[in-house]
């Protein structure tokens, strides 16, 4: 079984562990950089990026973390984990792991939309729309030209590929519709 490592410092860890067995890949939990070791594909799960990536700051992960995506194993990150893989955040000084060439805005949804759900297509899964689960949810304000869009909300861009990084701004791991985690898995054995 493949091995795919889940970020376990804070945050959505549980659910994405849960997705990745229902579709035949085994979960790692990674607290330390050792666990990096032998997994082949690594999902950065939602939560508060800020902490999420003071911890990596922390836990000596941040530089290793960058030279596996770097090195080209797969990285999908979700929420909070699309911001750490942003190069750029607006409003602030400095990216976390900072190597997929998007902007991002925190928070974009405003309060009445703390959290919300809605369905979307999503390039590259087919069998009809995604029911998306968003929770203080950041957008792409500002993709560069290797970045491809999968998926929009309104005019908004809430999922993008840029290579072996993938990103959703919402929570696949949060409903049981497994074609996103299947999609990355997809990238991690092509
Ligand atoms: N609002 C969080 C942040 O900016 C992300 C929320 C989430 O991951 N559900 O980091």
């Amino acid at each position: 079984m493949v091995k795919i490592g889940v970020l376990g410092l804070q945050g959505a860890v549980e659910e994405h562990r849960q997705r990745l067995r229902d579709a035949g890949a085994e979960p790692v939990t990674v607290k330390r950089p050792e666990d990096l070791e032998g997994i082949r594909g690594l999902i950065l799960p939602g939560g508060e990026s800020t902490t999420i990536g003071k911890l990596m700051r922390q836990y000596d992960l941040l530089d290793p973390v960058r030279e596996l995506a770097r090195s080209g194993t797969p990285v999908f990150g979700t929420c909070a984990g699309m911001i750490l893989l942003a190069k750029e955040i607006e409003g602030e000084e400095e990216a976390h792991i900072g190597l997929m060439d998007i902007r991002v805005a925190r928070n974009s949804f405003g309060r009445q939309k703390d959290s919300f759900e809605t369905d979307l297509t999503f390039k590259g899964i087919e069998g009809g729309p995604f029911r998306a689960v968003f929770i203080r949810a950041p957008h792409v304000a500002a993709a560069g030209p290797g970045v491809e869009v999968l998926s929009k909300f309104q005019d908004r861009i809430v999922a993008v590929r840029q290579g072996n990084l993938l990103a959703t701004a919402f929570h696949p791991e949060l409903t049981e519709d497994l074609r996103i985690h299947r999609y990355f898995l997809e990238m991690v054995q092509p």
